[in-house]
């Protein structure tokens, strides 16, 4: 239980209309989208203002209290789940676009501005911020930085850490601290900024962000490649990257997400194909022309049945709307969808694919698979009921040999979804202990409190001592 004084200063602060302490209200902040248990917080609050977080840092620090940001609570790896004595601060009202400059082709936002809106706010000034989670609609900046977010264009234009230019944010103990520049190079002390973006609020409370922009593609073309096998169409996926062309978008959809997408989204995708390769190439219209006639090419001679090229903005729009709607859609069909974002070196697609299909009849379950193919970077979607205590046991079989053979591929974890609550048992796979140790002393010497997001990516800080 929160001591009753700390609610008081935190009404005086925000005013009580801000501070959530019903359960009823709370219950909302329990959990976000990873598939595990819910646990209450003591109380929310929500800032506006540089000065309200500085404040209310100051007390959590003051009171050792844990204290968790919350963006939207989109993260699938459990990142948002807050201790159960702790404090959710959520950023839903820190939600301004600060500044677009064009000259300097930079963009300053505060932490929960919604992904699509800056999209769309830059766009309109012939701008580009290409990084675009799936959930870029909901989702906010701050939880994309925090997380290193990917999405679609990862392939040709990289992930969020290639767009954040500085930060600004408060440390554990209150001290408001600024890192990086608006200037297109900056070599002035550590890369703090690079060691912020993907930290999931365990090394601070993101305040304000400055994000690289870069001028929008000229010409955008945009097909679906149909093919009768699964094999045939990630084969397709590495040829394309060994012929030197880096579309914008390179993404895979087997039959089982391609049906479900279908019955959600009505896109009029061909139910029978094996898969579908969604592609988009773009930039100046010549080299459009010529890259999508060498795709197309490619799609053909690796055995795509079928290629329609999308011929106005509308369709272009439906093909990527649908497949945004593959998580959503997948859901849907049980009550509990695991999305998983183990990933591997480009060319081991074809690999990885045929180890999913093994992984899925060796523990008798239904695996969607979906993803950001050009990146190797595939959502193995396992649907069940995590009520069904035996199936939902192989189901954490199948996730944990879904790892190994990721590692073993040379691959990681996770693409793009951190590591949060639901990898750090895992982290140690990969990284090795010496890896965690020195993030576990990094984290104890900028917050020896532990109260920044407590058990999200090193795990239990308390074993530090006896390591
Ligand atoms: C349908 C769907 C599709 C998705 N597609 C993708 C995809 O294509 N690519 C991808 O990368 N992810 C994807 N995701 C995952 C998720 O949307 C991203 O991780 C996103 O970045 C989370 O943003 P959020 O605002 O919801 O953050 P939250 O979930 O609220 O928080 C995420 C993490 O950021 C921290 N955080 C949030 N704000 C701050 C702050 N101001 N300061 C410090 N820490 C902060 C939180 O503590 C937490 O650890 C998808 C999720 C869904 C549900």
């Amino acid at each position: 239980m929160i001591n009753p004084s700390i609610i008081t200063k935190f009404n005086e602060i925000l005013g009580q209309e801000f501070v959530l302490t019903q359960k009823e209200d709370m219950l909302t902040y329990s959990y976000d989208a990873a598939v595990l248990d819910a646990r209450m917080p003591s109380a929310v609050v929500i800032p506006q203002s540089s000065e309200e977080i500085g404040e209310i840092v100051n007390i959590c620090h003051e009171n050792r209290l844990p204290l968790t940001v919350r963006g939207s609570g989109t993260n699938l790896s459990g990142g948002t789940i807050p201790e159960g004595n702790g404090v959710v601060m959520s950023t839903g009202r820190l939600n301004k676009i600060i500044e677009i400059n064009e000259a300097d082709m930079y963009a300053v936002v505060q932490p929960g501005v919604i992904t699509a809106k800056l999209a769309a706010a830059v766009e309109a000034k012939g701008l580009f911020y290409p990084p675009d989670p799936g959930s870029q609609a909901v989702s906010t900046l701050g939880g994309n930085v925090a997380e290193n977010a990917g999405g679609l264009r990862g392939l040709k234009y990289g992930v969020t850490k290639d767009y954040v230019m500085g930060l600004r944010f408060f440390d554990a103990m209150g001290n408001y601290v600024k890192t990086g520049s608006r200037t297109v190079k900056c070599a002035t002390g550590y890369n703090v900024t690079g060691l912020m973006v993907g930290s999931e609020g365990t090394l601070g409370v993101l305040d304000e962000i400055t994000l690289k922009l870069i001028p929008a593609p000229r010409a955008k073309k945009s097909m679906v490649a149909v093919y009768d096998t699964i094999e045939q169409a990630s084969e397709t996926v590495a040829a394309i990257i060994a012929a030197r062309i880096v579309p914008a978008t390179l993404e895979i959809l087997d039959n089982f997400t391609i049906r479900a997408v279908e019955d959600f989204s009505k896109a009029g995708l061909p139910i029978d194909a094996a898969s579908l390769l969604l592609i988009e190439v773009d930039g100046h219209p010549a080299v459009v022309e010529e890259e999508g006639e060498k795709v197309e090419t490619l799609c053909k001679k690796l055995g795509a049945t079928t290629i329609n090229v999308a011929r106005t903005d509308a369709e272009r729009d439906k093909i990527w709307a649908a497949r945004r709607s593959a998580l959503s859609a997948l859901a849907k069909l049980k009550p509990t969808l695991v999305l998983e974002d183990a990933t591997v070196p480009r060319s081991k697609i074809p690999d990885m694919v045929k180890a999913l299909q093994k992984i899925a009849e060796k523990y008798k379950i239904d695996i969607g698979t979906f993803g950001h193919a050009g990146d190797g970077n595939l959502h193995p979607t396992i649907l069940t009921d995590k009520r069904d205590t035996e199936e939902f046991h192989r189901v954490e079989a199948a996730i944990e040999e879904i790892f190994d053979d990721a590692l073993a591929m040379g691959g990681t974890l996770s693409g793009e979804h951190g590591t949060g609550l639901a990898k750090a048992p895992f982290l140690e796979k990969e990284a090795g202990y010496s890896s965690i140790l020195f993030s576990r002393r990094l984290r104890a010497a900028l917050d020896p409190d532990n109260i920044l997001n407590p058990g999200k990516i090193t795990g239990v800080q308390e074993q530090l001592k006896s390591a």
